[in-house]
Parts: structure tokens; C-alpha cells; sequence
């Protein structure tokens, strides 16, 4: 069986000004390297934008209308991080989708990636941090569309905390979130996740990889998810430029096996997104990235 791969070439078609520092060309970077080690380029599943009612279900709709037509004001855009224009929105609506059907295909096969994803500090009613709407929610909505599915846990282990999706999803008894990050990251006023662990700088893997593992038996023990969402953030590694722990390249590859491996143990889908990752070099950042693939069982 093959795990469904999710892509489209616009999650890598934003025009940004000069120096700004999001990778937006990591994506395809991390398609072209899973083609040049084997993936048959056929075989990446190609979503469409979703609808604005779906996000309209979840999100505030005075939100969801003035960043959708570009009237939202310009503090609410500096939070956001992006200019605003109509390809971010399209790029955004087909992001948030990617992850949405790589959520379905998780359930339909047990493992499924989504090549973006991990729009964490995305709120009900405004965005922050590159996040505009949070996918990681969506997606577990999504699963829970299944008369099989109740439980989704949501494992975030992108070094910023996933605040947006920690909000959202306060009142829903059915999603558990769990986010390590780096207590001294952005965002500095966290929320509260269902486990948040928050490490000092430096950690690195020993430390990292032994926390992650306690952390996965207490949030089983806590909770009997039927589907796990993941966001895999890289940001985490020792050369990011944003984050400020020292997690080796292998130290990624084994964490992303260690997750997977909980998945296998609780006999339950996963559906994993890329999450956050920061570095001028974007080959050096896509082979961080391309661990997740590797640990997936995509590529060797
Ligand atoms: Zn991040």
C-alpha cells in the first residue's frame, strides 16, 4: 500500500517582497527531492481551494469575509505576516484543503502527507505567525465527518506552540491537543493545550526525544484518540533561523518515527502536514523536511 502524497505547485506561488523570510519555495523543493529519490511524480494527489462555507462553519464569518476580499485592516495583515493579495488567499484556501483531504486519505489508508500545512496560530477570528486559517482544526473536523471517527488527537511538535489550534479547540471534548515547543519561542502569550510542554534553549536531542516519548504515553493514557493529526514543524533544528533548540537532522528523523510508531501501536490513522521551518538555504531546509518521508516509509 502506498501512503497518499498531497500537493499543489501553488503552495509555492506567493509573491513576497524581497528578504522576507518565509520559504515559500520549500514546498516544491520537497516535491522535487521526493522525485529526484524515486516518487513517482503521478503519484502526488492534487486538492482544490475549499469552500468559504466550510470555513465559515468553523471560523468567525466577519473574518473570514474581510480577509477573503482584502478588506481586512492593515494591524490585522501585520499579524498575519503576509501582504495581502487574491493568489495568498487562493494559495491559502488550496493549503488548507491539502491538509483536509490528506486527512481523508489517512482514513481511507491509514497514512497520508500533506507537502504544507501546520497553520497553528490561526484563530477563529484573526491570523498570526503566516497562519491565516488553521488547517490542523479543519482536518480534524474533517475526520470527525466519519460516523467512526470521535476522538482526534492533535500532536504539534513545530517549535512555536500551537496556540490557535489550542483555542479552538478548547471546547471541543474530542480533540486533544499536545504541543512541545520552545518555551522562550513565539508565541509568548501561550494558551492552553490539553499537554503543553515548553523546553528551554538548546535542548537538544536526548532531552527532546525522551520528553516526546513521555509526553506520547501520557496524552494515550489521557485520551483514546481514533486518528492523530500531525504538524511536523523542522523548526526545531539546531540551524533554524527562528527557532532556539539544537535538534539534530537525525534527531528529527527519529522523533517523526516515534510518532508514526504511536499511530501503529493505537492501530489508528495519521495524517501528517509539514509545519514551520526556517532557513535562508532552502536545500539544507528541505532535507530537515524530508526526514517526515523518511520516516514515513515514502523514500529511503
Ligand atoms: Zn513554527
Amino acid at each position: 500500500m502506498t501512503t497518499p502524497l498531497v500537493f499543489h505547485p501553488i503552495y509555492s506561488q506567493l509573491d513576497l517582497p524581497e528578504r522576507h523570510r518565509f520559504p515559500i519555495e520549500k514546498y516544491v523543493g520537497i516535491r522535487d527531492e521526493l522525485v529526484r529519490r524515486g516518487v513517482d511524480k503521478a503519484r502526488f494527489i492534487t486538492p482544490s481551494p475549499v469552500d468559504l462555507s466550510f470555513l465559515t462553519a468553523y471560523y468567525d464569518s466577519n473574518y473570514v469575509n474581510a480577509l477573503t476580499t482584502g478588506a481586512l485592516d492593515k494591524k490585522a495583515m501585520r499579524r498575519i505576516g503576509f501582504p495581502w493579495s487574491q493568489q495568498l488567499i487562493e494559495r491559502t484556501r488550496t493549503a488548507v484543503a491539502g491538509t483536509c483531504l490528506t486527512a481523508t486519505l489517512a482514513l481511507e489508508q491509514g497514512k497520508a502527507l500533506n507537502l504544507t500545512g501546520g497553520y497553528h496560530h490561526a484563530f477563529a477570528d484573526f491570523g498570526s505567525g503566516f497562519c491565516l486559517f488553521n488547517d490542523l482544526y479543519l482536518a480534524a473536523k474533517t475526520m470527525q465527518q466519519t460516523p467512526s471517527i470521535d476522538n482526534v488527537l492533535i500532536i504539534d511538535l513545530d517549535v512555536h506552540q500551537g496556540d490557535g489550534t489550542a483555542k479552538l479547540a478548547e471546547d471541543d471534548r474530542d480533540i486533544f491537543t499536545l504541543s512541545i515547543h520552545g518555551e522562550k519561542n513565539f508565541p509568548y502569550r501561550k494558551q492552553l493545550s490539553d499537554i503543553d510542554i515548553g523546553l528551554a534553549k538548546g535542548a537538544e536531542d536526548d532531552e527532546y526525544l525522551g520528553t516526546l516519548e513521555e509526553a506520547l504515553t501520557l496524552a494515550s493514557r489521557q485520551f483514546q484518540p481514533d486518528a492523530i493529526i500531525y504538524d511536523a514543524g523542522v523548526d526545531v533544528h539546531v540551524n533554524d533561523d527562528l527557532g532556539h533548540l539544537h535538534i539534530s537532522t537525525q534527531g528529527v528523523y527519529e522523533r517523526d518515527k516515534k510518532v508514526f510508531a504511536l499511530a501503529d501501536r493505537l492501530g489508528v490513522p495519521i495524517a501528517a502536514v509539514i509545519g514551520g521551518g526556517y532557513q535562508r538555504d532552502i536545500a539544507a531546509l528541505v532535507d530537515v523536511h524530508i526526514q517526515l518521508y523518511r520516516a514515513a516509509g515514502v523514500i529511503d
